[in-house]
């Protein structure tokens, strides 16, 4: 019998098997051509991805905490304001961030399943001058997700930079980056990007990086300084070797075979595949009684769902029984309401199959606790949505 068990949860996920052959590779020289042509490679990918023909890559071994961190401790200087629009555990961990650097943090923080109104952002963008603002582009902890475009039209009309926390979204969901003036937009490898754990990513666009050349003071960070790690970038995209901290080799070469099968699926149809999956997905959940987190259709994440258990039922003894089966899923992650939910990761290099044995799961752990449905029904609620 097959012991793998199927990884569904919000990251790391299921990796396409040429990504993990990639990782196998013979480690080279980070100076051999092959990984030169890689990196390079990487690099350009990106920009095609996030669609930001005139952003600046950033290729980091760290995870998606070593994105956001060097996001604002590049652009922030001590004592400037910043806001963090908070729709759950990752908008706590980006006021701790930007805490360490010595922002003046205000956090405008939603209610758990729903996200902060464009009144209210606007209100506080305005009330004083705000050098950047945070967005959780999906809160891994609620699965909810935000409309960074109409946050970042109304930064614009004060002047504030915008930093996306991608981690759980890009590649999963849509981001044109410069069509919607965003300034950062960073994320982890194991996330919708489909590459295991362990490199930062980060596009920043023309206007944010000018700001960073024109501090007034040093950044207070060495090793995620964009100082030590931009003329690195550009020598790997001149097809040059250069060095500032060994580059994870083997990442790098899965990284640029899962960018790679992106690219060639084209961003907009992988972006569209995760919201007919996440829409049914959601379809077949509520038919068979369970509730979303999110509140609402409209703000719930494409990329994984946050499900509430059903009354009665031993959230514990329902994982381990999925996990049994042969699928992982997660648990509550949001402080508030830790043990009354769970989640599933549905991103990346998923199909259809992946789903309904998810559902099938779902369905075998709600039976044996004796919870009120008729078998089968999510399955078929999923595939008569695709
Ligand atoms: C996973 C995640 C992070 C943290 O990424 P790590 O790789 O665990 O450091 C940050 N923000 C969001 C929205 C996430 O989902």
């Amino acid at each position: 019998m097959k012991n793998r068990k199927l990884l569904m949860i919000p990251g790391p996920i299921e990796v396409d098997p040429s990504v993990l052959r990639a990782m196998g590779e013979v480690t080279t020289s980070h100076v051999a051509p092959n990984f030169i042509e890689s990196f390079g490679n990487s690099i350009e990918l990106m920009r095609k991805i996030w669609l930001a023909p005139n952003g600046q890559p950033f290729i980091v071994a760290g995870s998606g905490t070593l994105a956001m961190d060097m996001a604002v401790s590049n652009l922030l200087e001590p004592g400037d304001n910043a806001l963090v629009i908070s729709t759950g555990y990752f908008g706590e961990r980006y006021k701790n961030i930007l805490a360490t650097y010595g922002a003046n943090v205000t956090v405008l923080q939603a209610e758990i399943g729903e996200i902060v109104s464009l009144d209210k952002i606007e209100e506080e963008l305005s009330s004083k001058n705000y050098k950047l603002v945070t967005i959780t582009h999906v809160d891994t902890s609620t699965g909810v997700l935000t409309d960074p475009k109409s946050v970042a039209d109304i930064a614009k009309k004060y002047n504030t930079l915008t930093v996306l926390d991608g981690v759980c979204a890009t590649a999963g969901e849509s981001t044109p980056q410069e069509a919607w003036g965003i300034d950062v937009v960073l994320t982890g490898s194991q996330k919708a990007i489909g590459v295991p754990p362990g490199l930062a990513l980060l596009v920043v666009s023309e206007k944010a990086m000018t700001v960073w050349k024109n501090r007034k003071t040093p950044v207070q960070n060495y090793y995620g300084s964009f100082t030590n790690w931009l003329p690195i970038m550009e020598a790997y995209e001149e097809r040059r070797p250069s060095y500032f901290g060994t580059p994870p080799v083997n990442l790098i070469r899965a990284l640029e075979v899962s960018l790679n099968l992106i690219n060639a699926e084209g961003i907009e149809h992988r972006v569209e595949s995760h919201l007919i999956y996440a829409k049914a997905f959601r379809k077949a959940i509520q038919k068979i009684g369970l509730q979303l987190v999110p509140k609402r259709e409209e703000i719930a994440a494409n990329t994984m769902s946050a499900i509430f258990y059903p009354e009665g039922i031993d959230g514990n003894q329902f994982r381990k029984d999925i996990s049994e089966y042969g699928v992982i899923l997660a648990g509550g992650l949001h402080s508030e309401i830790k043990t009354q939910y769970f989640r599933v990761g549905h991103m990346g290099a998923i199909n259809k199959s992946d789903i309904v044995a998810t559902l099938s799961a779902i369905e075998f752990a709600l039976a044996k606790q004796n919870y009120s449905f008729t078998l089968g029904e999510s399955i078929g609620t999923f595939l008569e949505n695709l």
